[in-house]
């Protein structure tokens, strides 16, 4: 008998409509109520100065290199995504001559920021940036201590607002 009831129940709600009339409901409910949607790319969503985007590498404000080649970052990375070499200079510092990070493999967790003693690599607020070849995915010294130049102020402001937390 429940079976026939169940079979009965089923037959109603599809000629009836039930289910249209249902989903219908919840259509004109949200018709008239505010949109949320986001017209991308004119419009963003808000971003958190802890957002975790594109890696950037710092300068100290007389244009050194933060890094001190401790390799923390490196040995953190869980997607060994992180390759550094180093040299020691002159003057006894030492210093990268190799910092890559692999895109492709990096899961954006944000731990090498964390690990990192001196701010130097951090993660920016960029998410617009793409590769269409394999070789493009690696992200050279040079180029995340440019892009690093060219988002200081912005990295140097989210650090501010999130430094009582860290
Ligand atoms: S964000 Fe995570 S996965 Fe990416 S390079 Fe840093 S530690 Fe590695
Ligand atoms: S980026 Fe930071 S953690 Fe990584 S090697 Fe340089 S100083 Fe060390």
């Amino acid at each position: 008998m429940p079976r026939l009831r169940n079979f009965a129940d089923r037959l109603a709600q599809t000629w009836l409509l039930l289910e249209l009339l249902r989903g219908l409901r919840i259509t004109a409910r949200y018709l008239f109520r505010r949109k949320f949607t986001v017209h991308y790319p004119e419009e963003h969503t808000p971003q958190s100065p802890r957002f975790r985007g594109l890696h950037a590498l710092r300068r100290y404000p007389n244009g050194e290199e933060r890094c001190i080649a401790c390799k923390l970052c490196e040995s953190v990375c869980p997607a060994l995504a992180i390759t550094i070499e180093s040299e020691q200079r002159p003057d006894g510092t030492r210093r990268t001559t190799r910092y890559d990070i692999d895109l492709f493999k990096c899961i954006y967790c944000g731990f090498c920021e964390e690990a990192c003693p001196t701010d130097a690599i951090v993660m920016t607020r960029e998410i617009e940036f793409h590769m269409v070849a394999r070789y493009e995915s690696i992200a050279t010294k040079e180029m995340l201590l440019a892009f690093g130049d060219r988002k200081e102020a912005e990295i140097a402001a989210d650090r501010a607002a999130d430094a009582r937390f860290r």
